[in-house]
């Protein structure tokens, strides 16, 4: 490609409303332009990168096994109403009606269309283990758009969809896939980390989430070296702790007034005694049944490790009714002595004496209050988000923390969606069975922020070979100089029918310009053809990851740059 020719709008400034660095380099590098909010165009810059994404991809799905396919992205109604999603998915669902005003929706995820699809198709068991896969938009209508393609409304997703005869087979099929998946990133060349990742309300199920490991990530990982445990923060388990030395003798309860007194540095201020020793008492609203959990003052209750328990579907903080109804007291003053509702525990209470609780009483707390002699627990659990000071809940070595982006996410599916919509099979002895399913997606576009977050410099963008838009540029420094633009011409030419994706810079510019354009759009390796180079036969390569530079002749750097490409 000429880059005289090229459709490339780089963008000196800074843009002003691109808060991460992913994206404000693929707005100046002319990758990608905004339509709307969280909705974007990929210009060819930006495209050929989104394509080599793809393409690894495709490829590594196709060694795997599975196969390609296309489904739409408008879904009618009747198909979320059966598998029961249209209730539960909210506002980031889009939902329209047609000319005939039947219900329909933009996918954000095909479930139910690929179901639909095996249900009516797949009658044997002799017809599975079944992966159909696709790289197709998704529409999400997230509330806060943000960061370019990482959490955009419109974007490209490659979702699979697995279909075995039983769970073994199923797990046999993710255990391919999250192969795969340690394939894909790596060959785009990133630094990630698959972790444990919750499955929601489906229970008894399993997910890993594929984390590119950056500063800017939305996720946090907490992880173990030394036993390779790793999960996302909001999985990761806390380990029960070592059963506590026998106490000495209790003080008497004692109640306090404690007016206006409802935080926890509120507590802690007024009563001269540090958070560990305060209790918190929350309560929640499990699918409208109130539960109280208990856990201690310096900890957080994890929501999610609440809901998994419960097993409910909608877990929210209890409202003020709620609250006055099973504490008889409001916000501020609850307690678990004499609470009417079901009180779990974190089990870092496990061990606490002479605690601080609220008196479920306006104004008041309690001092010295004890497990056993003044309240029960239905159940201790790990409920709390982990610590940085937590040991590994496996081998209780010291845990690490970092943060990271989702780029994919493999996810066991059990038989939620076949029995929901009935996609059955018969067996070897002629019974009717579900079909045990999976489900792995990987957002492209965020793959590829991701890797920018990962690898750039004050410059602009590093692109790893594999991804490279171009893999070399071809920069003559003076086009009018009629030698060197032979020069470039003849390697041009001959660096194509090698195969090599080249980038000639033939624009009539100041050699400082095209570096800094050519350092911007991050290509690998850059052929620079100068006056006093050329007369001694030589050619400049230069290395944008490390900026080594070689000087070669025409011949030496087309084989380094062939031999380069050849190794990917
Ligand atoms: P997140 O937690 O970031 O919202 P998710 O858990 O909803 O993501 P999945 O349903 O697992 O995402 O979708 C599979 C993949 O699609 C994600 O791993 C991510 O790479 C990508 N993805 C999801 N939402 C977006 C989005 N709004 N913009 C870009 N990519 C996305
Ligand atoms: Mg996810």
């Amino acid at each position: 490609m000429r880059y005289s020719q090229m459709f490339l709008p780089t963008l000196k400034e800074m843009p002003s409303d691109a808060e991460v660095v992913s994206h404000q380099l693929m707005l100046r590098a002319g990758m990608i332009r905004k339509l709307t909010s969280g909705v974007y165009s990929y210009l060819p810059l930006g495209y050929r990168v989104i394509r080599k994404v793809e393409q690894i991809i495709r490829e590594e799905m196709n060694r795997a096994g599975a196969q390609e396919i296309f489904m739409p992205t408008v879904q009618p109604a009747e198909l979320w109403k059966e598998s029961g999603r249209w209730g539960l998915y909210g506002k980031e669902l889009l939902r329209f009606r047609d000319r005939r005003d039947s219900e329909c929706c933009l996918g954000p995820t095909h479930e139910e269309v690929v179901t639909d699809i095996v249900r009516y198709e797949v009658k044997s068991y002799r017809q599975m283990p079944l992966n159909l896969y696709q790289i197709q938009t998704k529409f999400r209508d997230e509330i806060r758009p943000r960061f370019g393609l990482m959490r955009c409304r419109e974007f490209t997703m490659k979702d699979a969809y697995s279909f075995d005869v039983d769970a073994e087979r199923a797990d046999e099929s993710y255990r391919k896939m999250f192969e795969a998946y340690n394939r894909i990133f790596t060959r785009c060349g990133l630094k990630f980390r698959p972790v444990e990742a919750d499955t929601g309300s489906i229970g008894g199920s399993y997910s890993h989430e594929f984390l590119v490991i950056a500063e800017s990530g939305e996720d946090a990982m907490a992880y173990c070296e030394a036993c390779g445990y790793a999960a996302n923060m909001e999985k990761a388990e806390v380990a029960r702790p070592e059963a506590p030395a026998t106490q000495g003798p209790l003080l008497p309860l004692q109640e306090v007034y404690t007016p206006e007194v409802r935080t926890i540095e509120e507590v802690c201020a007024f009563l001269d005694v540090v958070p560990e020793r305060v209790v918190k008492t929350l309560i929640f609203s499990a699918d409208e049944v109130p539960v109280a959990v208990l856990v201690r003052g310096d900890e957080e209750v994890n929501e999610i490790k609440v809901r998994n328990l419960l097993g409910c579907d909608v877990l929210e903080m209890a409202m003020d009714d709620m609250i006055q109804e099973v504490a008889g007291s409001p916000r501020g003053f609850v307690g678990p002595i004499g609470i009417k509702c079901r009180v779990l525990a974190d089990y870092s209470l496990i061990g606490l004496n002479d605690m601080v609780v609220g008196a479920n009483k306006e104004n008041y707390h309690l001092k010295n209050v004890n497990l056993e002699r003044d309240f029960q627990v239905a159940e201790f659990a790990d409920l709390r988000v982990i610590r940085e000071s937590d040991p590994c809940p496996r081998c209780r070595r010291e845990m690490r923390f970092a943060r990271g982006i989702e780029v994919g996410h493999v996810f066991k599916l059990g038989t939620k969606y076949s029995k929901a919509m009935k996609a059955v099979y018969l067996d070897s002895q002629g019974q009717e069975q579900h079909m045990v399913m999976g489900c792995y997606g990987i957002g492209v576009g965020r793959t590829v922020a991701a890797c920018i977050e990962q690898s750039h410099d004050d410059h602009g963008i590093i692109w790893p070979l594999a991804l490279a838009p171009y893999h070399v540029i071809i920069t003559p420094v003076n086009v009018k100089d009629k030698a060197l633009a032979a020069a470039a011409e003849e390697l041009y030419a001959e660096l194509a029918a090698e195969g090599v994706e080249v980038l000639l810079d033939d624009r009539d510019e100041r050699a400082g310009v095209k570096f800094k354009d050519a350092d911007l759009i991050g290509i690998p390796m850059r052929v620079t053809i100068g006056p006093k180079n050329l007369a001694v036969g030589k050619v400049e390569l230069k290395m944008r990851n490390t900026g080594e530079t070689k000087l070669l002749t025409g011949n030496e750097a087309k084989a380094a740059i062939v031999a380069a490409v050849r190794s990917l």
